[in-house]
Order: C-alpha cells, then sequence, then structure tokens
C-alpha cells in the first residue's frame, strides 16, 4: 500500500489485510514490536527514535526481511509504510527475489495535496481545556471558532496549522512519488480515489485487486 499522510493508508491496509486473510505488515508496529521484544534490531531503533532521527534504511530493510520470514506471511502480506523510497523498492524486491516471490500489486491510494491539508489540518482545541478537541470535518463546533463545552475560543496548535502541514508535505511527498513510479515503471501499480469514504475506498482497492492493471 502506498499513500502519503491522511490518506487512511494504514485503515484500509488493515480491512484489506482481513478481507484477503493475509497478514498486516505495518512498518510502524513492527519497529514498536521489536523494541518491545528488545531484539537487536529494536535497540538499533530505539536508539534512532530517542535522537529524533529517521531510522536507516538497512534497520528498516532487515527488519521488513525478518517479518516476511515468519510463518503467518508465507501466503504473503499487506505492506503498509514500507517502501518509504525507491531504494527500499528496490531492496523489497531482492528479498523477495530470494525467497523467490515478487510484489504482485502496489496500491496508491491517491489523494490531492490541497485535499490532504484539508484533512491534516482541521484540528482545533479549545483554549480552556485542551481535551476538548475538534475537527472541522470530522467533528466541527456548533459554532465556528468556539467550544461547544464551556464557549472558549477554539486555538491550533503549529503543527496542525496548514502552513506547517504543507511545509511537512514537501518532505514526505517526493520520495513516494518515487515508489509509485517505480511500480509504474514495473507494471504494478494500481491507483484509487483516495476523497471516498473509507468504504468506498475499501471497495476500489478490492476491484483493484481483483482485475490488476497488468
Ligand atoms: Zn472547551
Amino acid at each position: 500500500m502506498v499513500g502519503g499522510p491522511g490518506a487512511g493508508k494504514g485503515t484500509q491496509a488493515s480491512l484489506l489485510a482481513q478481507k484477503l486473510g493475509l497478514a498486516h505488515v505495518a512498518s510502524g508496529d513492527l519497529f514498536r514490536d521489536n523494541i518491545k521484544r528488545d531484539t537487536t534490531l529494536g535497540r538499533k531503533v530505539k536508539q534512532y527514535l530517542e535522537r529524533g532521527a529517521l531510522v536507516p534504511d538497512d534497520v528498516t530493510v532487515q527488519m521488513i526481511d525478518d517479518r516476511l520470514g515468519w510463518p503467518d506471511a508465507a501466503e504473503g502480506v499487506v505492506l503498509d509504510g514500507f517502501p518509504r523510497t525507491r531504494a527500499q523498492a528496490e531492496a523489497l524486491d531482492k528479498m523477495l527475489a530470494r525467497r523467490g516471490a515478487e510484489v504482485d500489486q502496489a496500491l496508491f491510494v491517491d489523494l490531492d495535496r490541497e485535499e490532504v491539508v484539508r484533512r491534516l489540518s482541521g484540528r482545533w482545541l479549545c483554549s480552556k481545556t485542551p481535551d476538548h478537541v475538534y475537527h472541522t470535518i470530522a467533528r466541527p463546533p456548533k459554532v465556528v471558532g468556539q467550544c461547544d463545552i464551556d464557549g472558549a475560543p477554539l486555538v491550533q496548535r503549529e503543527d496542525d496549522k496548514p502552513e506547517t502541514i504543507r511545509a511537512r508535505l514537501e518532505q514526505q511527498l517526493p520520495p513516494m512519488y518515487e515508489v509509485v513510479d517505480y511500480y509504474k515503471e514495473h507494471g504494478k501499480l494500481s491507483t484509487v480515489n483516495g476523497e471516498k469514504s473509507i468504504q468506498e475506498v475499501s471497495d476500489l482497492l478490492m476491484r483493484a485487486i481483483a482485475q490488476p492493471a497488468r
């Protein structure tokens, strides 16, 4: 599964795995799981995360490689959060080839950049009680800019502001498009419209699997 932030990729990957009876392998979960089990890789990951640094490709790749060796992965998996870069996509092909396997299909949940900004920048907090959380799309207050519970003005955190989100996307989207292009070049990419509802996107993905682009 390929998709930027805000596209509901994690939710869709989980639904898809259930429907297909495959394991859902999410890189974020793998990091956490390895840290929890205190594996050699987990200890490495922890060091990077504690420094606020990105986990290097070779560590991530080893972790995925290890996970693909588990019995529940024998029939295939739905990968989520990996590959994140072209280099990781190439590494994935290599590790699968060693197992006599390959990527069947890359499913891209496509979402317009401004729609992503709209979804991710919708969060507003009550200035009096920050536990009172609103979202302009998912949970709008009755009166714009005002808390339903105590009437206090709503404020937006720096991280949730559109300009912050746009700056973050400038960093995150180019590598994702490299991955998209990689699978397009290999004739494995199916794109679905991520602006639809969760249910509709899930149906589109199942249809894309039934009728691969190839
Ligand atoms: Zn409030």
